[in-house]
C-alpha cells in the first residue's frame, strides 16, 4: 500500500488542470474550512505539464457532479490510516440537477426562477448539456 505523507485521514484531489484548483477549492468551501487544507498550484506533471493539487485533512462529502463539470480529468484519492482506501476517476456527469442554469432568456425556467433543472449531456466533446424545459443546448 502506498503511503501519503502527512495525511492520516483525508482526501487528495489530483490531476487538476492547472488554474482550476482555486475554483474547485472555493466550490468546495475549503477557504472556510476549519480543518487543514492545502491548495498547491502548478505542480510539475508528466501527463499534464503542470497541474493543481488539493489536500484535505478530513473526509468530507464531495459533490462529484460539480467536480466533474469543472474538471472531468481530475482524480480523487480517499485516505484512511495513511493508506489509500479509494480512488475515484471522474467524467462528465450524464445528467445534472440543480447545478446549471439555462442560458436561454426565454426559457420557462428563467422566467419562473426554477432552480432544480435537469440537464442531460448531449455532446461530451463540446461539453454541451440540454435543458429539460426548452431543449436549448448549453455549453459549459
Ligand atoms: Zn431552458
Amino acid at each position: 500500500m502506498l503511503k501519503i505523507n502527512g495525511i492520516n485521514k483525508g482526501i487528495v484531489i489530483d490531476h487538476i488542470t492547472a488554474g482550476l484548483g482555486h475554483k474547485i477549492f472555493k466550490e468546495l468551501n475549503l477557504d472556510k474550512a476549519e480543518y487543514t487544507t492545502a491548495l498547491i498550484k502548478n505542480v510539475p506533471s508528466n501527463k499534464l505539464g503542470k497541474k493543481d493539487l488539493i489536500k484535505i485533512d478530513n473526509v468530507v462529502d464531495l459533490n462529484l457532479d460539480v467536480l466533474g463539470l469543472i474538471d472531468p480529468n481530475l482524480t480523487i484519492t480517499i485516505i484512511e490510516d495513511e493508506q489509500i482506501v479509494d480512488k475515484i476517476k471522474l467524467s462528465l456527469p450524464k445528467k445534472v440537477t440543480g447545478i446549471l442554469k439555462c442560458k436561454n432568456p426565454r426559457c420557462i425556467s428563467s422566467i419562473e426562477e426554477i432552480d432544480d433543472i435537469t440537464f442531460t449531456l448531449v455532446d461530451e466533446k463540446k461539453k454541451e448539456y440540454k435543458c429539460e424545459y426548452c431543449d436549448t443546448r448549453n455549453s459549459l
